[in-house]
């Protein structure tokens, strides 16, 4: 069975404005004990192989160089992947130098993932970031010293108070610093966070819409082949572990709020670190939830994940996968949405168009 792996970290030094991931400030009393229930979920597994691994969060780089060597034990000692396969961990830049990035390369991490979100302070205060612009370039030459050759850098777009003159010099100055992969996202204020209690109001769709079109379109010329929504990367740096996840592939999720699909069965842990080292102590897994999916919910997931990437999906093929076909409902749908102009089929691959990514959620609510 093809499976990766991600681990979660759910501590972060304080909470960013926009954030509605599972991650907590100010818990650093719980990470021993965390770390020690990890490695205990970890042992539960019977050493599999993991083609990917992916060290997330929160903020992986929060951790001590002590406690981070840690995880990275955890991931060589519980689980077997082959040399040079795709290991990314995810740092912050203010948690972040010589010393971890050092820890990283020679613990076989060869794919960081650097959480800059933008280049002007202004925009890194408004967005509650706990770091400098400068702060960010630094580690990115950090990266490059320790001798990293795949970093992606993940920016955000679309702010209220943006121009569209501020977002081109920002693609600018991204593109000129040469990495191998850009995620960007815009940015949606979740319930919950601190820029939703402030009511702070999204760009406008338009608005926003524009500024897609032209990262997608500017990031195009300069090289970048756009292989998902917001992903973005040079020839031969795709991520493959997001790409195994796209393409419905199976799972281990470690850690507070992680989720695993092995075969049609899903299931997670629960999100708050004290619970799930509580549930870990006493019943020995921290499950908050799982269910058993249908080969009709298995295709139908696939299919609309899949839709994400610019490849797009086969359906026959998929039909074929779970033995069952797409509701003609669904098919009804499929039909419309290419008349519209939102998805294209060719040779049996349904692909969303540039149109269709902008109302690529919209799509999946009326197809599920
Ligand atoms: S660093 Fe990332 S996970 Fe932590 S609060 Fe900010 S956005 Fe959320």
């Amino acid at each position: 069975m093809d499976l990766s792996l991600y681990i979660h970290i759910p501590f972060c030094k304080s909470k960013c404005f926009y954030c509605s991931f599972a991650s907590y400030p100010g818990q650093e009393d719980m990470i021993d004990a965390y770390l020690d229930m990890l490695e205990q979920e970890a042992a539960s597994y019977d050493r599999p192989p993991c083609s990917t691994v992916y060290i997330g969060g929160g903020t992986p780089t929060y951790l001590s160089a002590m406690q981070l060597e840690r995880v990275l034990g955890i991931v060589r000692d519980y689980f077997s992947r082959d040399e040079g396969s795709e290991f990314t961990v995810e740092a912050n830049p203010a948690t972040f130098d010589r010393a971890k990035a050092k820890l990283l390369l020679h613990s076989g991490v060869n794919r960081v993932s650097l959480g800059v979100q933008s280049l002007h302070d202004d925009t890194l205060r408004w967005l509650g970031r706990p770091h400098t612009a400068a702060e960010a370039l630094e580690s990115y030459q950090l990266l490059r010293d320790a001798g990293f050759k795949n970093i992606n850098l993940d920016f955000i777009y679309a702010l209220p108070h943006e121009t569209q003159d501020q977002v081109k010099a920002d693609l600018e100055a991204i593109e000129a610093l040469g990495s191998e992969h850009i995620s960007l996202y815009a940015l949606s204020i979740e319930e919950g966070t601190d820029l939703s209690h402030r009511q702070i109001q999204p760009l406008e769709p338009d608005r926003q819409a524009d500024d897609y079109r032209m990262v997608v379109l500017f990031l195009k010329a300069c090289g970048y082949a756009q292989y998902e929504v917001s992903n973005f990367a040079r020839a031969g740096y795709l991520c493959e572990h997001n790409m195994h996840y796209w393409r419905g592939g199976d799972y281990i999720g470690l850690g507070a709020s992680a989720h695993s699909h092995i075969l049609g069965h899903r299931f997670w842990n629960a999100a708050a670190v004290s619970e799930y080292v509580s549930l870990m102590k006493t019943k020995g897994l921290a499950r908050a939830g799982e269910e058993r999916l249908t080969p009709q919910q298995r295709l139908c997931e696939t299919f609309l994940i899949g839709l994400r990437m610019c490849e797009g999906v086969w359906l026959e093929g998929l039909e074929q996968k779970f033995g069952v076909m797409l509701e003609e409902r669904q098919k009804a749908l499929v039909r419309q949405f290419i008349e519209e102009g939102l998805l294209e089929e060719y040779a049996g691959v349904v692909r969303t168009t540039l149109q269709g990514m902008l109302v690529l959620d919209e799509m999946c609510a009326q197809l599920c």
